[in-house]
């Protein structure tokens, strides 16, 4: 029988955790590791709505978009609405599995599911997130060292590029010095000017690892001040990242594909609001899900002809279009972000059908979109 850490791990094999922004709260908030899962429900918002729900339905984990709890959390206590939430799910043995900025930077992610419900295909990152920051090892060791060296430095981890480990370049040259009084130095003697054959070894190593790789560089290293450099290199856009940009099959009026949005999201009372053109051409599209306003100005820069997203306000809005920025649609944050839960929902019954563990997987019912009324003006 599965068990809840059996889901976490596909999950968050999907949506891995370290792509998470520094101030987020991902993963499991609630739930015993061991115990099993038969239902998992998945929602945008862990509410006291959804949490009836998940108990109705029988659910043994709920995976849910948005955190529950932000750091600093002092008290659980039943006293406000998350220490209900926390002492009911763990009344009803119910765990909290939470994906949040981790699912919106993986691919596929929220962006993704969003994308794809309007019909946007062959999309690519919007704003593409940097690789993790890498140096550059230069080091001068005598020829006949240089492989305890690389062998070392691998070991702390440089060399690894992508499926490949142990990566290094080597050109053979000349070192030359001379060691002054209280040197005791490996090759030559004091005072004599020693020219060495060396080589010249490259690696790179993920910055994090820099004090690691150097230790290991120094005690492999038979010189008794080892000459090296350490370069920070620039970053390099990868393949994830925030929102995504693609085409639509055919060309659309503004008008009809804001239609496509209210049709196909759950825009509810809400609805989706627009700025531009309703007869202008629409082919390429951007769309972040959840609160997308910073990126109104990489959108346009992108060739967007039409920007969807959430959250957007007025001086944000006005100065993009003032400065001719594409046309945007506005929709409630929970609309942007829904699609994600019916994806990964069909994600987890794809992974768990070809198993032998029966796992049923839901999506919540209920709109956690809290403008629940929209009136238009009688005038
Ligand atoms: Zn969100």
């Amino acid at each position: 029988m599965a068990t809840v850490n059996d889901v976490c791990a596909l999950v968050e094999g999907w949506f891995p955790p370290q792509l998470a922004e520094s101030w987020d709260a991902v993963g499991l908030v609630v739930g015993r590791p061991q115990n099993p899962v038969t239902t998992i429900m998945l929602t945008v918002d862990v509410t006291p709505d959804t949490v009836a729900e998940a108990i109705a339905e029988g659910a043994d984990l709920i995976i849910a978009h948005h955190p529950l709890l932000f750091g600093g959390v002092t008290s659980v206590a039943a006293t406000d609405f998350k220490g209900r939430i926390i002492h009911d799910l763990i009344a009803a043995d119910i765990a909290l599995l939470v994906a949040h900025t981790n699912a919106d930077c993986a691919k596929p992610g929220v962006s993704d599911a969003l994308a794809d419900a309007l019909g946007v295909f062959e999309t690519e990152p919007l704003e593409p997130c940097v690789g993790e920051a890498l140096d550059k090892f230069v080091v001068f060791v005598p020829q006949s060292d240089a492989p305890a060296v690389l062998e070392a430095m691998s070991q702390a981890g440089a060399g690894r590029v992508g499926n490949y480990d142990r990566c290094a370049f080597e050109s053979d040259g000349r070192g030359t010095f001379r060691p002054q009084s209280g040197a005791s130095p490996h090759i030559g003697s004091v005072g004599e000017i020693e020219q060495v054959a060396e080589t010249r070894l490259e690696m790179v190593a993920l910055r994090r690892l820099r004090s690691v790789v150097t230790s290991a560089l120094r005690d492999a290293h038979p010189y008794e001040e080892p000459a090296f450099d350490i370069v920070e290199l620039a970053d390099i856009p990868g393949p994830l990242g925030l929102g995504r940009i693609g085409e639509l099959d055919q060309p659309a009026t503004l008008e009809a594909f804001a239609r496509v949005v209210a049709t196909e999201l759950p825009v509810g009372q809400s609805g989706v609001r627009i700025a531009g053109d309703l007869a202008g051409t629409v082919r390429r599209v951007a769309v972040c899900g959840g609160s997308g306003d910073s990126l109104l100005a990489v959108a346009s820069a992108r060739g967007a002809d039409v920007y969807v997203t959430s959250d957007l306000k007025h001086h944000a809005v006005s100065e993009h279009l003032a400065n001719g920025g594409c046309a945007v649609i506005d929709v409630a944050h929970f609309a942007s972000e829904f699609p994600w839960c019916r994806a990964t929902a069909h994600r987890l019954e794809r992974a768990f059908e070809s198993g032998s563990d029966t796992v049923c997987v839901k999506v919540s019912e209920i709109v956690t979109d809290p403008w629940s009324q929209h009136m238009r003006s009688q005038s």
